[in-house]
């Protein structure tokens, strides 16, 4: 019975009829536009050659660095087009400053399955209590795992609807809040809506209904939304298809923001406490 040894990929060129040959494959991968593994060939070849790896894992080794390098370059792109306003990750979330959010519920969101059932999230709660920093942190887990993802404010995203209603490109832009497998909407409620607004979310709303996931943070409970949307009717329309399949996550406290400006007023008064003069109100 005979025995096949592993055939060692050939080694940096060192005869003309190599040398050719090694110019003819680093033409083919550049002309295929597999520049990465066209820029690796020779540290390839050479580990290939002083390793005694087999043809089969040195190409492997060389399309593995190509596929690596494309994907990097996706996730680039996927993160550029979400449009995220700030660096936040879900790990550093901190639990113990926010003890209304559930970590078994957001470490079952961050592995992104909601986003195959087209489940919708709501975040609601008073201001600075970490509604932008979760939704940014979904967002970009969301962009990790592949699926296209666009991060908005209600108040642009109908401020651009009204002006693509005036341009005529109303049906261009409801495919584009169509398009992302995850659209974050941030912030209902902040700004009040002109009239024509609450129609251009519902749209986009209903558009998305049982086919992609939105994110929406608000700091006004659903009670107060026809106020926000000044139309009772829109508000109950948009909130029947935004919560028939949702997880809403309510958090409360104090605003992280204002924890370092209590920090730093505390500090303030104790050293003014421990000196001569009055301490501060
Ligand atoms: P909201 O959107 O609810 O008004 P943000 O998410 O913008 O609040 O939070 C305000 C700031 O405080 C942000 O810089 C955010 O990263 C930070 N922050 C809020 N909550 C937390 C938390 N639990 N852990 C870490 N940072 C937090
Ligand atoms: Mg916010």
């Amino acid at each position: 019975m005979s025995t096949t040894t592993p055939t060692p990929a050939s080694p940096t060129p060192n005869t003309p009829a190599q040398a050719r040959l090694y110019q003819q494959l680093r033409s083919h991968l550049a002309a295929l536009k597999l520049h990465t593994a066209a820029e690796a060939l020779p540290t390839v070849l050479d580990t290939a050659t002083a390793e005694g790896l087999s043809l089969t894992a040195a190409l492997e080794r060389l399309l593995a660095l190509e596929i690596d390098a494309t994907e990097a370059r996706r996730l680039t792109s996927r993160l550029q087009f979400a449009s995220l306003p700030t660096p936040a990750t879900l790990e550093d979330f901190d639990y113990d400053a926010q003890p209304a959010a559930d970590r078994t519920l957001i470490t079952e969101l961050a592995t992104c399955r909601y986003l195959d059932s087209a489940t919708n999230i709501l975040l609601i709660g008073p201001p600075g209590t970490g509604k932008t920093h979760l939704a940014v942190g979904l967002a970009r887990k969301a962009a990790e795992a592949g699926y296209r993802t666009y991060f908005t404010t209600a108040a642009d995203l109908t401020a651009r609807c009204h002006r693509a209603a005036l341009e005529g490109r109303w049906s261009t832009t409801m495919r584009f809040f169509a398009g992302p497998a995850l659209l974050v909407i941030d912030e209902l409620g902040y700004l009040p809506l002109p009239a024509e607004a609450a129609s251009a979310l519902f749209q986009v709303v209903a558009q998305r209904y049982t086919k992609t996931s939105i994110i929406l943070t608000t700091n006004r409970g659903v009670g107060s939304w026809g106020e926000i949307l000044g139309d009772t009717t829109v508000a109950a329309a948009l909130l029947d298809r935004l919560l028939h399949r949702s997880v809403v996550l309510n958090l409360d406290g104090d605003s992280y923001r204002l924890r370092d400006h209590h920090a730093r007023t505390d500090t303030l008064r104790r050293t003014t406490t421990g000196n001569t003069r009055r301490p501060l109100p």
